[in-house]
């Protein structure tokens, strides 16, 4: 395990690789971690996503580290400076990301016991969801990463190609 800062540390993860882990208890709306990274532009942002798509087409996974921050700018938090991006998603999160004046940070959404694992929810749009199998183990898990708003959405989609339509017509970049 590697020490984060006072709250949360690096572990190995049952969801998925290494995840992060509280330390101690955490209450309900406690800043746990910043989530940091390399500032990019919108065009640059649309390259390296393409780059990950066409990874995750490959390699069958890959994952995405962009936030979108505002209007001029993106954050690449895909680097081993920024252990926030270990955190992994659930579709039942104890955390969330809060912009705040272009700095995103990480909150408890809910009282945390030690040793839980922390998580929030990725928000990942439902254009390519195929990419972004979920193993979050939650009873309300919808299967893939998709953000919480389009779940609905999603499960229409599933009933839909279990009964042999097809899927999606195409993909687009994020
Ligand atoms: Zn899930």
């Amino acid at each position: 395990m590697r020490k984060v800062n006072q709250h949360c540390e690096v572990r190995e993860s049952p969801i998925h690789g290494k995840g992060l882990f509280a330390r101690r208890a955490i209450r309900a709306g406690t800043r746990i971690v910043e989530y940091v990274g390399e500032l990019i532009s919108k065009e640059e942002s649309t390259q390296r996503g393409l780059a990950l798509m066409e990874q995750a087409q490959r390699t069958g996974g890959a994952s995405v580290y962009i936030f979108e921050l505002n209007d001029n700018h993106d954050l690449d938090g895909n680097f081993e400076w920024n252990p926030a991006r270990l955190c992994n998603h659930s579709c039942d999160p104890n955390c969330e990301v809060v912009n705040e004046d272009d700095r995103l940070f990480m909150y408890a959404l809910r009282d945390i016991s030690k040793s839980e694992e922390l998580s929030f929810d990725y928000g990942y749009d439902i254009a390519h969801f195929l990419d972004h199998p979920c193993r979050c183990g939650s009873a309300s898990c919808a299967g893939y990463i998709v953000r919480a708003d389009q779940r609905s959405k999603l499960k229409r989609r599933l009933q839909r190609r279990s009964n042999g339509k097809s899927l999606i017509a195409r993909k687009k970049p994020r």
